[in-house]
């Protein structure tokens, strides 16, 4: 880390003028998905959740690593198609799709996850008198509960989410709609999304695979095949260890959904944190540095433009936060409790609260660790702020840094546009 700020601060990505920037560590992020690959069999694909980070040069690196692309919105399909993925290695799983947007994801022969049974007689009435090239499967909801985090926890019993399969006539709905539409061949969950168990997500994969069973058994046939068991391997923001890791989740559900396993089904992942958290940071220049009512506080650039969650859900997003010197030389000690605040105008505006620290002052950095996901990647425009630039960082065999421009600091005209 030291040695890529002191060579960012070198470059010229990080400075008085440059005071905030991002980071991904490509070689990093290749090592992941290479971890990923091979935790499981090669019967699996793996689709990379598009909102975890949908710069086009983060979609084209998962890409170019043999990933396939999730994608939830229209956004993010236009996105996955110009960073040159195949409509057949892209899965839309939409909760609110248009009839527009089925009539382009339909069209282009992307996998489609269908989310209710609504959608499903829409779907049904779109491919009257079209060839079918797409995959299609149902989202459920297995209600298997809810993780840490409320609003990340997508299989609770109310959730907003799939067809809730334990809710009264739905089970036999469901069968009802694979037996009537033999062009259902495929089934979708996604448990939760960060501060979900692997038990929890494990339960909701078995009650996936539970009702394909079901489902084929009525039909006589393979009618099933594909089960698409979603992302949502958490993430260890307490320090560099990556834990649970994509073979911890592959062992867990060997022993509980060993169907999965057998070659029978084509398997879908569709992971997004687990891809990119890790091997991303942001870093801020320190502005200036006070103390109020006691309390230590360093004002820098980043605040809820780029760590949203963590500035109003503290409680359930808390950062790592390093300190570094102007040149980026590490600083190390313990000078009490800190509080780091980004610029925006509202009190709450804290990526840390409290933390220990070492001494502070205006031209340090801080870092903030493990931002690599659903960070800078999604820019919130309160306060009407720029997006920061983001840089990929590769290193060569000799060791040697390279940054390559990801994403261009936003101008002030840029953002004043998007504002309207
Ligand atoms: C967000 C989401 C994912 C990715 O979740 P991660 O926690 O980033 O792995 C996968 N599938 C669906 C349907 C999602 O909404």
């Amino acid at each position: 880390m030291q040695q890529i700020l002191q060579t960012a601060i070198e470059k010229g990505c990080l400075g008085e003028g440059r005071p905030l920037a991002a980071f991904v560590d490509t070689n990093g992020t290749r090592e992941t998905i290479r971890n990923l690959q091979k935790a499981f069999p090669a019967h699996f694909e793996h689709a990379f959740a598009a909102k975890a980070n949908t710069m086009k040069a983060a979609l084209q690196l998962v890409l170019e690593s043999g990933m396939s692309c999730e994608a939830a919105s229209p956004g993010e399909l236009e996105q996955a198609i110009r960073a040159g993925f195949e409509p057949d290695r892209i899965v839309y799983d939409e909760p609110s799709k248009t009839r527009s947007i089925l009539e382009r994801v339909l069209d282009l022969g992307v996998a489609l996850n269908i989310d209710n049974f609504q959608e499903l007689e829409r779907v049904e009435s779109l491919l009257e008198g079209i060839p079918l090239r797409s995959t299609i499967g149902i989202r459920i909801n297995p209600q298997v509960g809810a993780g840490e985090i409320g609003a990340m926890s997508t299989a609770t019993e109310s959730s907003k989410f799939g067809v809730a399969l334990e809710d009264k006539g739905n089970r036999q709905a469901l069968l009802d709609a694979y037996r009537r539409h033999r062009w259902l061949t495929a089934v979708h969950c996604h448990v939760g999304s960060q501060g979900c168990s692997l038990d929890l997500m494990g339960r909701g994969v078995r009650k996936t695979v539970d009702l394909a069973l079901d489902i084929n058994a009525s039909a006589g046939s393979q009618q099933v095949q594909v089960i698409d068991i979603g992302g949502g391997l958490p993430v260890n923001f307490d320090s560099d260890e990556v834990i649970p890791t994509f073979e911890d989740y592959a062992n867990h559900l060997r022993s509980k959904v060993p169907e999965l396993f057998a070659g029978d089904f084509r398997v879908l992942t569709e992971f997004g944190r687990s891809i990119f958290a890790k091997n991303g940071f942001i870093a801020s220049r320190v502005e200036y540095t006070k103390t109020s009512g006691g309390r230590r506080i360093a004002t820098t650039h980043a605040g809820a433009q780029v760590a949203t969650r963590t500035v109003f859900m503290p409680e359930h997003w808390k950062l790592r936060v390093s300190v570094f010197d102007s040149r980026g030389k590490l600083k190390k000690g313990d000078d009490g409790p800190c509080d780091v605040a980004g610029p925006l105008c509202f009190s709450g505006d804290l990526v840390a609260c409290g933390v220990s620290l070492p001494t502070i002052e205006p031209g340090d950095y801080v870092v903030l660790h493990d931002t690599g996901a659903y960070y800078f990647s999604n820019p919130f425009y309160y306060n009407s702020f720029p997006a920061p630039p983001v840089f990929g960082l590769t290193t060569d065999a000799s060791g040697a840094l390279a940054f390559t421009t990801w994403r261009k600091q936003q101008t002030l005209e840029e953002v004043l546009n998007v504002i309207g």
